[in-house]
């Protein structure tokens, strides 16, 4: 499976998966069609399975569109999204297996950005589709979902194998680090990563995919143990720190 990060609208990644053995692709969150057709005919691929991490118009509006012209794609979302997903033809529930390029997607339920937000994760390549929990350096709003839902699920997230590749779906990673520096800043590990994004944003290379081990190491919102950020939040109940650093990143 290959996979093409497509940067669409202001800071979204359209991202593009490829079995070149048949010609075929799915995409993930194809936030507009006009990318996503261009590059399909460009590599002269079929498109036959859209997967959708969550309902919001920047990960589902090019739906309809791509519909029109792969009509019978399959498209992917949670059950609770059901209604809310353009053009949704399958609900999934946490744990299902879903199947591209030869290869078993893994759903993994993880509310608390939305309270349908699913993951999607290639145990054989390694690879996972975060939508907008998980973030490089941070993680989503939320919006309908409670701080612990949302831990939960970044703690499922933060259990994965330490070299899976993190394709989330903005690329926040430069205001998520200076924002991290800020409650973490005695972080060795942060501080190197701070200047290698700042390198590659200068030079307009995207920062992600990042990895599970990096994110371990440097993402204040999965650092709820370490000690200096219990220190920074008053408190070693994890709810709580977590709680902490999402309301100083919303007014940070
Ligand atoms: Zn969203
Ligand atoms: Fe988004």
């Amino acid at each position: 499976m290959q996979i093409y990060p497509l940067p669409v609208l202001r800071d979204n990644y359209i991202f593009l998966l490829v079995d070149p053995s048949s010609s075929t692709a799915a995409v993930v969150d194809p936030a507009e069609a006009a990318p996503v057709l261009s590059k399909l005919q460009e590599l002269q691929l079929d498109l036959v399975t859209i997967f959708n991490t969550h309902h919001h118009q920047d990960h589902v509006g090019g739906n309809r569109d791509l519909l029109k012209v792969y009509p019978h794609a399959q498209v992917y979302g949670s059950v609770q999204d059901l209604g809310r997903i353009p053009g949704q033809t399958v609900g999934l529930e946490a744990g299902e297996q879903v199947q591209f390029a030869g290869q078993g997607a893994e759903v993994y339920f993880v509310p608390g950005h939305t309270r349908g937000h699913i993951a999607y994760y290639f145990r054989t390549s390694g690879d996972l589709f975060c939508g907008d929990t998980l973030f490089a350096g941070g993680c989503g709003r939320l919006f309908e979902g409670t701080p612990a839902q949302m831990l939960d699920s970044l703690d499922q997230l933060r259990h994965l194998p330490g070299n899976t590749r993190v394709w989330c779906a903005h690329e926040y990673t430069l205001n998520n680090l200076r924002f991290a520096l800020s409650v973490d800043g005695q972080n060795l590990e942060l501080r190197k990563r701070m200047e290698r994004t700042q390198q590659m944003r200068q030079r307009q290379e995207p920062t992600v995919p990042s990895t599970i081990a990096v994110e371990r190491a440097t993402n204040p919102f999965l650092r709820w143990d370490d000690t200096s950020l219990q220190a920074h939040a008053g408190s070693q109940n994890p709810i709580a720190v977590f709680t902490y650093i999402r309301a100083a990143k919303d007014h940070f």
